[in-house]
This record gives structure tokens, sequence and C-alpha cells, in this order.
């Protein structure tokens, strides 16, 4: 069994995680960490193998520090930090934890920014509006700057601003928007449902412990 301690478990990513935890079979939740439960991040991590982060941009490079000093691998899905914030972590990690760092969790995501990369040489001028339910506290998503890495490491032109909208309604969703003369290409992701990060994030908490490096970011790279 795989012991889970989740960081942010009061909110709305980190409880769907604690649900899908509790349904695979081989995972056993090992504590719940967050300010609103009163649940201190280190008591979580006690007996823990792997922390799953979905916190905020300002809490999840001190629970990455803390789980990696702990011995602990670091399944991270919190958006809006930066990686350098973490790389000396990951460097100096205890007992050879690793960290792994996905900007999103979804498959859909991940193929639309695979397709994006496929288009971008053809069609390089490029448009992204990334679209967000209004509690989410960075802008633009870390999945729209992922893709706009993405669309320039291929060649194309991605366009300033990233156009965020934050609105209730709304969970996850990202339209990359490519123009040519006389012609559009759009690829869309939605997220509906906070569930469709859950095979992405338990995939993570599996093969966590046997990654190469200390620091591993994106989901393709476990497909
Ligand atoms: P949320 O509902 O606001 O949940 C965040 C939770 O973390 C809150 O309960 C918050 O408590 C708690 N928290 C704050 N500081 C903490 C700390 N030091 N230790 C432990 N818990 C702490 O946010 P969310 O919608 O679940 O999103 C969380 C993060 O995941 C965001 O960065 C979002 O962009 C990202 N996300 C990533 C993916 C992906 O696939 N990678 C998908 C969806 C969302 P308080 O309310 O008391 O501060």
């Amino acid at each position: 069994m795989i012991r889970v301690a989740v960081s942010g478990a009061a909110g709305r990513m980190g409880e769907t995680v604690c649900e899908a935890v509790g349904e695979a079979g081989d995972m056993e939740l090992a504590g719940r960490a967050d300010p609103t439960l009163d649940a201190p991040l280190a008591a979580a991590l006690e007996g823990a193998d792997v922390m799953v982060d979905f916190t905020t941009p300002e809490a999840a490079a001190d629970n990455v520090r803390q789980a990696l000093g702990a011995g602990v691998h670091a399944v991270v899905g919190t958006t809006g930090f930066g990686l350098d914030e973490i790389r000396a972590a990951a460097q100096a990690a205890v007992d050879g934890a690793r960290c792994f760092v996905a900007p999103n969790f979804a498959i859909g995501a991940v193929l639309m920014m695979q397709l994006a990369r496929q288009v971008a040489p053809h069609m390089p001028e490029c448009e992204i509006v990334e679209l967000h339910h209004e509690g989410k506290l960075d802008a633009p998503s870390g999945t729209a700057k992922r893709t706009a890495d993405e669309v320039r490491e291929s060649g194309g032109q991605v366009h300033e601003p990233i156009h965020s909208v934050r609105l209730p309604g709304l969970v996850a969703h990202q339209e990359v928007i490519f123009g040519g003369v006389g012609q559009t290409l759009s690829i869309r992701h939605d997220s509906t449902d906070r569930r469709s990060f859950m095979p992405g994030v338990l995939l993570a908490v599996r093969k966590v412990g046997q990654l190469p490096e200390p620091l591993t970011v994106g989901l393709e790279t476990l497909l």
C-alpha cells in the first residue's frame, strides 16, 4: 500500500484527491493537512510515502521542501509558483525522495498541448484563452504558460497577453487558436469535473518513487 498525505485536503482539489486515494485499492490516506482543518503538514507526513499538494502559490514551495526534507516523495499540482523555488530542495532531498510537478493532470489537457506542438510549425500565429472558476488565484494558468512555452519551442508565436477568464460555473478550460491566411484552427479542452485530474494524480503517486531525476515536470513524462 502507498501511504498518501494530502496537503490542501480541505480545498476543491484536495478533497477530490482524498476521495480518489480512498477508492484506490493500492493506496491509503496517511493524513490530511490544511489550515482549515487545523492540521499541520508535519503531522500528515509522519508515516507517509508520498505527499500530494494542491494548495496555494504561496504555500506549495514550503510544503515541497518539508516533504522532501522528511524523505517523502512530492506530487505537486499547485500552480502559480516558480520551479526554481523547489529545485534546490529536490537536489538535496532526504533518502532519495523525488518530486513530480504537473500544471495539468488531465489526459485531455496533455493531448491538447501535444496537438498544439504539432500545429505550431505549420500555423505559427497563436492565441491562448484560458477559462477557470472565480476562485482560482493565479493568472494566466499554469497550463496556459506551459502551452505557450511548448508552442514557442515548436516555432510558434504566442500573442501576448494570454487571455484569462474567471467566472462562476467554470472548472478548467482552455482554447488554443492558430490563425493563417483564410483559416483558423482551434484546439479546446474542458475539464467539467475535478475527477478528470484524478487518474493522472494517482499515476504520479504510483510512479514518483521510481523517477530517475530529483525533479520531473509534466504528466507526458509518465505516459
Ligand atoms: P482551494 O480550493 O483554494 O484549496 C486550497 C487549499 O489549500 C485550501 O483549503 C487552503 O486553505 C489550503 N492551504 C493553504 N495553505 C496551506 C498550507 N500551507 N498547507 C496546506 N494547505 C494549505 O484551491 P483548488 O481549487 O483546490 O486548487 C489548488 C491548486 O491546484 C491551485 O494552485 C490550482 O491552480 C491547482 N490546480 C491544479 C490542477 C492540475 O491538474 N495540476 C488542477 C486543478 C487545480 P485556506 O483556504 O485556509 O487557505
